[in-house]
């Protein structure tokens, strides 16, 4: 028995692997295969419709709002996003609170610029930043709800008139919250709806056709808009993944369903963390990710002891990222809670032994 804690690409349901890997065989009984059929037939339209209808269902979106999938990743929004959004002249403001962000600042500044209105890389992005200004002309201002990689999650939305541009791609659909109130939301599949190769994003019709540079056709939020995300072969596949997982999340009764058992989990695993001192979280309390725990250990040589234990219990995906070391746990939607209890036993078990 495998317990999945990788942080992307990540674990999905485990009925969307039977069905996906049958559809490779044949999809639907057509005697064909997922990955013959053409993107321009009435089969792969049925998929696509299906994945935006319940997209749109999922988030409660309003018809302002635009739903795209798209290629290139979440990164290929840090450029995407200013490319359409901000003119040269023009300033949007971004909030540094980890890596992700750091590089959406990078490539933003190609195309404008940026004013960055707080960060916490002064505590290595162990806490989000509070209190700051969103200078009211600013085009925009963009942050990451869920620091995927520092384990940090940003509990509310941002109380501004600013047009609000999040990166999701790590919480998109794990808790309820008000998506009409954001005028771009991206997510990369990878981690809480589907498989790597497609790309989320979400846009107000009304941030679109002000800029005065000329985009690339590939790169114009307003093409894909009119060729329903289909302006060029899209990953079908991918796409059919995501469908299936977002099918999969609505007949567990949508977000707040799932919200319900995310915090279930979440809990369970901090308050472990919380009760045995050889273990010590990162991230300061009020700022901790339902969807990425990470922890230390002070004796260097018991975090490769404990690390080895969890290989051998099945447990994949725990260590650290490269940047950071120590462990991460990821418990998004499809992580079964069970493998947080097994988790956590082997936690309390170990502790006791080294007590
Ligand atoms: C994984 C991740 C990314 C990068 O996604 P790609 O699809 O690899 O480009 C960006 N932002 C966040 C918050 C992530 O978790």
């Amino acid at each position: 028995m495998v317990h999945n804690f990788n942080s992307g690409p990540s674990v999905l349901p485990k009925e969307v692997f039977e069905q996906a890997s049958q559809a490779i065989l044949d999809y639907n009984g057509t005697g064909l295969s997922i990955l013959e059929i053409g993107h321009r037939t009435p089969l792969f339209q049925d998929i696509i419709d299906e994945a935006l209808a319940t997209a749109r269902e999922l988030m409660k979106l309003d018809k302002e709002h635009e739903i795209l999938l798209l290629h290139g990743g979440a990164s290929t929004q840090f450029f995407q996003i200013p490319m359409n959004l901000l003119n040269e002249n023009e300033t949007a403001a971004y909030l540094d609170c980890g890596t992700w962000g750091t590089k959406a600042i990078k490539e933003a500044k190609l195309f404008g610029n940026v004013n960055m209105v707080a960060s916490s890389k002064d505590k290595n992005y162990t806490y989000i930043p509070k209190g700051y200004d969103i200078p009211k002309n600013s085009k925009y201002f963009h942050y990451t709800t869920n620091n995927t990689i520092e384990g940090t999650q940003m509990h509310v939305i941002p109380d501004t008139d600013v047009p609000l541009v999040a990166d999701m791609s790590s919480d998109i659909l794990s808790k309820t919250m008000d998506f009409n109130r954001f005028a771009l939301v991206y997510a990369g599949a990878q981690k809480n709806i589907g498989a790597a190769g497609v790309n989320m994003v979400i846009v107000r019709k009304d941030m679109l056709g002000r800029v005065t540079r000329k985009l690339p056709t590939m790169m114009d939020y307003r093409q894909h808009i009119e060729a329903g995300s289909i302006l060029n072969t899209p990953p079908v596949f991918a796409i059919y993944v995501c469908m299936l997982t977002m099918r999969w999340l609505k007949e567990q009764g949508g977000v707040a369903a799932i919200e319900k058992i995310n915090d279930k989990k979440a809990a369970l695993l901090y308050d472990t963390l919380d009760s045995l001192p050889i273990f010590r979280p990162t991230v300061a309390k009020e700022d901790r990710s339902k969807m990425n725990v990470v922890w230390v250990m002070e004796d260097k040589e018991l975090e490769k002891e404990f690390l080895d234990s969890c290989t051998a219990n099945g447990m994949v995906g725990i260590q650290g990222h490269r940047t950071a070391g120590g462990f991460r746990a990821s418990l998004y939607n499809a992580l079964p809670i069970d493998s947080v209890r097994i988790l956590t036993e082997l936690m309390k078990e170990f502790a006791t032994q080294k007590a």
